[in-house]
């Protein structure tokens, strides 16, 4: 009898699961409580799987074999409470699907700059001629790809909600980023319980599989003095030189993991900023693991893109640089970003506060701001924090009012920067379109 599968929501990996376990001759239902979008619920009649929206039909859940539960659905959801008093399997789709191919996994989690290293990997593995996708949170879903258009290594990019709901998932190669305070309110505001469910990326590594870590990172060292774990360690450091791993000396980048040890000026980075010089040695690391030539990653490390909404430059208008970073949703990713301003900078900051500490960007804010543009509900905090730094302080709810004012206020030479430290939803749909509306609106200057 074919084994049954229940699918709790159908987003992207939803979807993408169900695709997989047709071709894997599951019997598939998949079941949302909310809305599906006719985008999906086309693919679901093309793949002639049964569905519904609206509402979860227990009956046709409980009795399955196993349960996939989309990363965005919480524990204390009831039907997952019935589906644990019944004991049935729930899984994720990274789990399942890495049930279904043999291919080169690196897995790439951490608070800030998942996905560009995800990208960043995927550039050089590309560059070096090997047969490599991206998935996991971003673009297609893993399970699709594996069931429509396997590769030989995927790169994917991890969220700590898909990393809760692993078993066996064992990627050859991990990388954690970094690990800051984000998303607390997912862990019973238990930082430890955050910085454990990252480490789950770890949890079926053998001996044979690394983990490329950032050593500069409290979090991380200390879960690592606390715990054994399996994978051989393949640090990174912005901050001290390293026997082994890949560490920054003389204004150099120096990969030092193997024979072949790579040496870069850190000014040919495509990228600018520590952060960004950290990312580099993370996928630079992994594409030495993958026998990737020297020359390439060198090459790659100097010609990448860069990825939307990140730092990224808009426009040069009367001398004055627009930098987009509206990915930049806490604290930390907004300090690498001011740290990284090397000019007087116009600050667009706010939005929805996730209880977030400025006081860690005091020294950065007093350096290089000149004028901060408060833009969103949560105003009061921020202007309570940087009152005494600067003197220049305006609020609105209006990214064209927010660019016209800064507009006003630069001069030659200066940078204005969008890196709001906080989530989009009260302004807008999310970061992409806060995003975009920053980039509109300077167009349109
Ligand atoms: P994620 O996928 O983890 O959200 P992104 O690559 O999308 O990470 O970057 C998110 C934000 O964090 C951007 O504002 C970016 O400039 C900043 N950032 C990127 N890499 C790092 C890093 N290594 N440390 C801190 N901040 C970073």
């Amino acid at each position: 009898m074919a084994k049954r599968i229940a699918i709790l929501g159908a987003g992207e990996s939803g979807v993408g699961t169900a695709i997989l376990a047709k071709q894997k001759d599951y019997e598939v239902f998949v079941s949302d409580f909310g809305k599906i979008t006719e985008t999906y619920k086309d693919v679901l009649e093309n793949f002639e799987i049964e569905w519904e929206e609206n509402q979860h039909t227990a009956s046709k859940i409980l009795n399955a074999d196993v349960v996939m539960k989309s990363p965005g659905i919480p524990d204390k959801a009831p039907i997952i409470k019935q589906l644990k008093d019944n004991k049935v399997a729930i899984v994720s789709e990274i789990e399942f699907a890495s049930e279904f191919t043999n291919a080169t996994i690196i897995g790439i989690t951490g608070s800030n700059g998942k996905t560009t290293v995800t990208r960043w990997t995927h550039h050089i593995l590309k560059e070096g001629g090997l047969n490599a996708s991206v998935g996991g949170n971003i673009g297609d879903s893993f399970a699709k790809q594996v069931a429509l258009s396997p590769s030989e290594n995927y790169v994917l990019e991890l969220s700590s909600f898909q990393l809760d709901d692993i078993k066996n998932f064992r990627p050859h190669i991990a990388i954690i980023t970094n690990i800051t305070p984000d998303h607390l309110d997912r862990y019973d505001y238990d930082f430890s319980k955050y910085v454990a469910s990252k480490f789950r990326i770890t949890m079926n590594q053998t001996n044979d599989d690394y983990l490329i870590y950032d050593a500069d990172n409290e979090a991380i060292n200390d879960y690592l003095e606390a715990h054994t774990i399996q994978p051989k360690l393949v640090p990174f450091s912005t901050t001290k030189s390293l026997k082994y791993g890949a560490y920054i000396e003389h204004n150099e980048l120096i990969i030092n993991i193997d024979e072949n040890k790579i040496h870069m000026p850190i000014d040919s980075l495509a990228l600018k900023g520590t952060h960004n010089q950290k990312n580099a040695m993370a996928s630079s690391s992994a594409a030495k693991m993958l026998k990737i030539r020297k020359q390439t990653i060198r090459e790659s490390l100097a010609n990448f893109q860069g990825v939307e909404h990140r730092l990224e430059h808009v426009l040069k208008i009367n001398n004055v640089n627009y930098i987009n970073d509206s990915k930049a949703t806490n604290v930390n990713a907004t300090f690498y970003a001011l740290e990284s301003m090397s000019s007087d900078t116009i600050w667009i900051v706010g939005g929805v506060d996730k209880g977030n500490d400025y006081s860690q960007l005091n020294a950065l804010v007093n350096e290089k701001v000149k004028a901060i543009i408060c833009l969103g509900v949560d105003n009061q905090k921020i202007l309570k924090a940087f009152n005494n730094c600067v003197d220049i302080m305006v609020e609105t709810q209006s990214m064209s009012e927010a660019i016209k004012i800064a507009y006003k206020i630069g001069e030659r030479g200066d940078a204005v920067l969008l890196s709001p430290a906080c989530a989009s939803f009260d302004l807008f749909k999310n970061y992409e379109d806060r995003g975009r509306q920053f980039k509109e609106a300077v167009r349109l200057l």
